[in-house]
């Protein structure tokens, strides 16, 4: 019996990066890993084929997140193949990184739409399920930018500040049915996000481990909180994967 045996997890934006890493170590774990993507449908499969060659189960699910009739979409192909939602993961998420006064209301918006309206969608869509089965983890990934506030990231550190306010609210309205709510606030992690920085140098002045993290890092604290007896009592925290740079 594996950690995770016969769950079903959704992981949003897991075609690439750190969803990729969350979606392969659920499944290795014994999870049925649901991988949503975007547009990258050929690197969507690149993760089903990785799982399933290594005696996984997983399939992939275009769908954009931030669009409420897609997430519904979503949710119900998973209900008629799988009957059930045991995890959702809320990793999907953009940048569109500049100085306040240059800030277009479109970038602003496209920001929120993904990153904060986004995990409302899927949580609410997920949650419907996961209080009929009284059981469920969802964990959502928010930033060390939501926490701290980064030059040129008004808008992704708003949406990711306001995904904690919305995970410790949903954690309490749904503890009573046995689903727990928490975040993740990773730090700099290398991925496609962070691969244009023009000035690493600085930050890593910034990072007491004096690194940049990995995906896999990340992955192993979703495992964590997705994990019965070890995250059973855990519901609406935030837990940092950042290298020391939040220290609260
Ligand atoms: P990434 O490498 O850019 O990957 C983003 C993922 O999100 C891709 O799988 C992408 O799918 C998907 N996506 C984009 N728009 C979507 C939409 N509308 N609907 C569904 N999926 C969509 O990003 P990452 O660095 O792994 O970041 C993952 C999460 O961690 C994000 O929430 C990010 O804010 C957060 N985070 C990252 C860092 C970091 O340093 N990297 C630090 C803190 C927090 P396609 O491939 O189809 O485009």
């Amino acid at each position: 019996m594996t950690l995770l045996q016969n769950k079903v997890a959704i992981v949003t934006g897991a075609s690439r990066g750190i969803g990729r890493a969350i979606a392969i170590e659920l499944a290795i774990q014994g999870a049925i890993a649901v991988v949503n993507y975007a547009s990258s449908s050929t690197a969507a499969q690149a993760v089903v084929t990785e799982i399933t060659d290594a005696g996984g189960e997983a399939i992939a699910i275009q769908a954009d997140v931030s669009k409420g009739d897609q997430v519904d979409a979503l949710v119900n192909v998973v209900i008629e193949k799988f009957r059930r939602v045991d995890i959702l993961v809320n990793n999907a998420g953009i940048t569109r990184d500049t100085l306040l006064l240059r800030l277009k209301p479109e970038d602003w918006q496209a920001v929120i739409d993904l990153n904060l309206t986004g995990v409302f969608l899927c949580t609410r869509a997920v949650s419907k399920i996961m209080l009929k089965q009284r059981s469920g983890r969802i964990i959502n990934i928010t930033s060390v930018a939501g926490q701290m506030g980064n030059p040129g990231q008004s808008n992704y550190s708003a949406a990711k500040a306001g995904v904690i306010g919305f995970t410790k609210s949903v954690a309490k309205e749904l503890a009573s049915r046995g689903i727990t709510v928490n975040a993740v606030a990773p730090g700099f992690i290398t991925t496609d996000m962070t691969s244009d920085l023009n000035n690493p140098e600085d930050i890593l002045k910034y990072i007491p481990l004096g690194r940049f993290g990995q995906p896999e890092e990340v992955a192993g604290m979703v495992r964590f909180l997705a994990a019965d007896p070890a995250a059973t009592y855990i519901t609406g925290q935030v837990f940092n994967v950042d290298g020391g740079m939040v220290m609260a």
